[in-house]
């Protein structure tokens, strides 16, 4: 009897202090928890913030950018073009080797290879005779002088073309700007890109690549 009542005194007196430790071990993991709580608080809740923030200001810079040179510029062209779409009798198709030997390596590059020449490079954005700038890939006329205007970009500028000497596609190459490239109507080539801070009467401003074309002066 001694021996089972000294056991079970023992077990109590054991059980009795292990009650205090288990329940300040709770407090404890609880106090621990409410610390990682607050401190996911403290970080989940700014960097949130600054994630809504970000996402905000690039949806707003997004749209301004679209305002400024997509498709706003598109509506104007085709509103300014009686038929952008339409191209001229006659088209011109060469093979890529073809185009290769046929052109000036500066002219290849941009009309072929949708290229953009460095600004003030050409002589023809400081012309200023009367006449027909031409494509230089196949001679279609493209702009005339008395639409020609000086936009001080260093790229030949006019605010009209010639009646369907041109025609113009959405091009995405810089993801976050989407601009109008404007082809040739006869042979596709790349000329350059339309945009609508042009002056009257029209607001467009064709921004061309001198290399991409020929000048033709009137015959007096
Ligand atoms: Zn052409």
């Amino acid at each position: 009897m001694k021996p089972l009542c000294t056991r079970r005194i023992a077990l109590q007196l054991r059980t009795h202090h292990q009650r205090p430790i288990l329940a300040a071990r709770a407090e404890t993991d609880q106090q621990q928890q409410q610390q990682q709580q607050n401190l996911t608080r403290r970080i989940a809740v700014p960097a949130a913030a600054s994630v809504l923030i970000a996402a905000a200001g690039f949806v707003f810079l997004r749209k301004t950018l679209q305002d400024l040179a997509g498709p706003e510029a598109k509506k104007a062209t085709l509103k300014a073009l009686s038929a952008p779409e339409e191209a001229r009798e006659g088209q011109v198709a060469h093979s890529d080797e073809e185009w290769h030997r046929l052109l000036e390596p500066a002219s290849y590059r941009i009309l072929r290879q949708a290229g953009t020449e460095m600004p003030f490079s050409s002589p023809l954005e400081r012309e200023k005779r009367k006449g027909t700038f031409v494509c230089a890939g196949c001679g279609n006329p493209v702009y005339r002088s008395e639409t020609k205007f000086d936009s001080g970009t260093g790229w030949p500028s006019f605010w009209n073309p010639v009646e369907k000497g041109i025609k113009q596609t959405r091009d995405g190459s810089i993801r976050f700007l989407p601009r109008t490239e404007v082809r040739c109507s006869r042979c596709e080539g790349h000329l350059g890109h339309v945009f609508n801070d042009g002056p009257p009467p029209t607001g467009l401003r064709f921004c061309m690549n001198g290399a991409a074309m020929k000048f033709k002066a009137d015959e007096a």
